[in-house]
């Protein structure tokens, strides 16, 4: 019995709790986990290690990460620990989980169809405004709901639709058209349905005006730093297109856009010449910058002709292969530190500045994607990952890094040599970094 109740004391102790209140607050625990099941390998602590893999799958189910790698582990571990515990006693371990999963589930909005857009929201208040600016636009606000990814869709007549997580709280629906439309919607027993009918002559009258939270784009400091550069070609990719040349045409053409709307922008490099990686941070953090964009292009393993696509970085210690390897393509010119010393200074980074670079990769993945696709087909999103890029340690600012796509894929190479394609990628991200500092000023 004594046995009993020390496991039992054991089993509440190694408890991973992970904070399911908020989106944010999900976030946050993911990242503390992250650090913790770090530490754990670094020290060889089996205990420490279940805990924070119990930690990640719980959040990270919740945040409808892929969790697959750290359950495979979580379940060899626990495997050994429960041959040890027969061993000690054969009474089972009590059942601790909580209860209220579904009540913390039901927040998520259901979609069924999109045009008529169908879907069930988790309470009958809704917001409905209009907004005329250069294009016409119509909104919606669910409060209290929660999406799981940003949808964008192009629907009849030029008319775009997108649903994306506007605050902690609200998810935001936007009807947008350069020219006049209206939409109805009926709302019954939580089930949403809005009909857009265009174009008319007439707009539904605002019934309340967006506040949008005030920033002063000058007061922001921007660095943009186009990869290495010199001696330092980077990737080199079909017909033998350099990395360091693409990647600066498209920072100077993103420079361009965000110094028209009123940022303070530096480049770290403005022409072909070499710097070191530590000193790209170090300047960052000497002009006080708000954010570190650093702007690349990808290799494929093998140089494969077939993989391309848009990829957002942003610094995270990471057990994802994939991003791994990136990293470790994009470090090579660190010489006598370890990988496994990389990760140790990893380990001590700042959480909350983690999840604001996790927040404007999302934004600047979307902004390029969304602006790319009003020209181009073959546009591929490989999504915003986490990733221990030794350029972004080091800087005191959310930031991110950029693959803006595959040198060795023939029609991507042959678009990021081209200035209509730079200028729309430049375009895509500095509406992302506005929209970024539009939610985080
Ligand atoms: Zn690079």
């Amino acid at each position: 019995m004594k046995k009993f109740i020390l496991l039992l004391f054991a089993s509440f102790l190694f408890a991973s709790v992970c904070n399911k209140s908020s989106i944010n607050s999900a976030y946050k625990d993911y990242y503390k986990f992250q650090q913790q099941y770090i530490s754990a390998i670094l020290d060889n602590d089996k205990q420490n290690e279940i805990k924070a893999l119990k930690g990640l799958v719980e959040c990270g189910e919740f945040l409808k990460f892929n969790v697959s790698d750290y359950k495979q582990k979580l379940s060899k571990l626990t495997k050994k620990q429960k041959l040890k515990t027969k061993i000690n006693t054969s009474k089972a371990k009590p059942d601790i989980t909580p209860s209220n999963k579904h009540e913390k589930f039901s927040k998520y909005i259901k979609i069924y169809s999109y045009n008529p857009l169908k879907l069930k929201i988790p309470n009958n208040n809704i917001r409905f405004f209009t907004i005329k600016t250069k294009i016409y636009k119509k909104i919606i606000d669910l409060p209290n709901a929660i999406i799981h990814k940003a949808i964008s869709k192009k629907l009849n007549n030029g008319i775009y639709l997108k649903i994306a997580q506007f605050n902690k709280k609200t998810v935001r629906i936007v009807y947008y058209s350069k020219n006049k439309f209206t939409i109805r919607y009926t709302l019954k027993n939580h089930i949403l349905t809005i009909t857009v009918n265009s174009p008319k002559k007439h707009t539904i009258k605002s019934v309340l005006a967006q506040k949008p939270k005030a920033y002063k784009p000058k007061s922001k400091v921007i660095v943009i730093d186009p990869g290495h550069g010199g001696k330092d070609a980077g990737g080199v990719g079909i017909k033998n297109r350099y990395e360091k040349i693409a990647v600066l045409q498209i920072s100077k053409y993103l420079k361009n856009y965000l110094t028209k709307k009123g940022y303070t922008v530096y480049l770290t490099r403005n022409s072909d010449y070499f710097i070191p990686l530590k000193k790209r941070t170090h300047f960052a953090n000497l002009k006080k910058a708000d954010l570190f964009i650093s702007i690349h292009c990808n290799i494929a393993p093998k140089h494969n002709r077939r993989i391309h696509g848009i990829e957002t970085y942003f610094l995270s210690p990471t057990r994802n292969e994939r991003a791994i390897a990136v990293a470790r393509l994009e470090n090579k010119e660190i010489k006598g530190l370890n990988y496994l010393d990389q990760r140790v200074i990893l380990n001590f980074l700042n959480r909350d500045r983690m999840i604001d670079s996790n927040k404007l990769a999302i934004d600047i993945q979307q902004g390029m994607l969304s602006s790319l696709k009003t020209k181009y087909n073959y546009v591929r999103d490989n999504g915003v990952r986490p990733a221990p890029f030794w350029v972004l340690v080091g800087t005191q600012m959310p930031a991110i890094l950029i693959e803006t796509g595959y040198l060795t894929n023939p029609i991507e190479s042959s678009r990021l040599f081209t200035s209509k394609y730079q200028r729309l990628l430049a375009k895509g991200i500095a509406e992302g970094i506005e929209n970024y500092f539009r939610k985080n000023p």
